[in-house]
């Protein structure tokens, strides 16, 4: 019950402010969002490669609301990028990124976002690595698979995430396994009606079976974005009755979140990537992250309230 309210309140101006000002809340933070600068965040890379994980980069921010922010946002992913080539990690660090951050709903936010994640990708490519563009509320959907689609003519190699809550995602998996796509498979982080969205848990499992089972069976490359440990080990399952190979598909969770089972399946000779958050403008990312768990969301409170 508590999901729904903590999404409506990671939309609201207020409640950014209350809680981003609250004492308590960097160290609650930190978990999830480990850095706020390039240089915060090199080491915990360095970490987590050492230990045999891949990473998935997200400089977080997200409803810009001038293109100057949206410029911003493609020189700190440029910066990021060039930091990583230095450090010769770029095949084992890729970048996953929010077309809200780079324009999308402004004026002319279709080009403008278009515009501006292109030379990420461009430079992501130039250091061995890729880009995946992460899917948020379904209203933007559709510009982020035609910027997908357009940035795919040259970098073939560029994913996008599909949410398994949505009724539309069924045949947007069956359209991106049959063109050998790079796709991440999630439940969906945020608020969706039940015009367009299934509601209840069991729904949205047995949806992301189903496409799971799409992706697996098709010519892309999957990337199960999931903690739920009944979905792994179906995904297990599915890429075994594919015929996949280790290298053929690959898991990936959140910083912060179940982190012995990164390990672990690193160890099986999977491909585990980490999805790492950095940066200032970190409200929305967390406060999905308290929706999705309200144990999260306690101890955030009783964080408070001991101060
Ligand atoms: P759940 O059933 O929610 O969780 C399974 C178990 O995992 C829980 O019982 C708990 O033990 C643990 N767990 C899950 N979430 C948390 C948490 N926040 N804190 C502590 N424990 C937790 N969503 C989008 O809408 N768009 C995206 O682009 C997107 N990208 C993602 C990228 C990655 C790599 C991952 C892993 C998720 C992404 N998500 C994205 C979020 C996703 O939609 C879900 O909200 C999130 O993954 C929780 O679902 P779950 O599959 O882990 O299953």
């Amino acid at each position: 019950m508590l999901g729904p309210v903590i999404l409506a309140a990671s939309r609201s101006d207020r409640m950014r402010r209350l809680i981003s000002a609250a004492p308590v809340t960097k160290q609650v933070v930190d978990r999830f969002i480990p850095g706020e600068t390039v240089d915060d965040i090199v080491p915990i890379v360095e970490e987590l490669t050492d230990r045999g994980l891949e990473l998935t980069m997200d400089v977080v921010g997200e409803d810009i609301t001038t293109p100057e922010q949206a410029t911003a946002a493609r020189d700190a992913y440029l910066a990021l990028i060039d930091r990583l080539r230095d450090l010769g990690l770029g095949e084992r660090v890729e970048m996953s990124v929010k077309l809200s951050m780079f324009g999308q709903a402004l004026e002319g936010g279709h080009e403008l976002a278009l515009a501006n994640v292109r030379p990420v990708v461009e430079a992501a490519a130039a250091i061995g690595t890729t880009v995946t563009l992460d899917a948020e509320d379904h209203t933007t959907l559709d510009s982020m698979f035609a910027i997908h689609e357009e940035l795919r003519k040259d970098f073939p190699q560029t994913g996008c995430v599909i949410q398994a809550y949505l009724f539309r995602t069924e045949s947007d998996a069956r359209r991106l396994a049959a063109n050998g796509s790079r796709v991440r498979l999630v439940k969906g982080a945020y608020k969706e009606p039940a015009e367009v969205a299934y509601q209840q848990k069991h729904e949205i499992d047995k949806a992301y079976v189903r496409v799971l089972r799409t992706l697996m069976e098709g010519e892309g490359y999957p990337m199960i974005g999931s903690h739920d440990p009944r979905l792994i080990s179906i995904a297990q399952e599915l890429a075994r009755k594919a015929g996949r190979k280790l290298d053929e598909y690959e898991f990936q969770m959140l910083y912060g979140i179940r982190g012995e089972e990164h390990l672990r399946l690193a160890a099986e000779g999977h491909r585990m990537r980490v999805y790492t958050a950095y940066g200032t403008d970190w409200y929305g990312y967390f406060m999905r992250r308290l929706a999705e768990k309200p144990a999260n969301l306690r101890f955030f409170v009783r964080s408070m309230l001991s101060k």
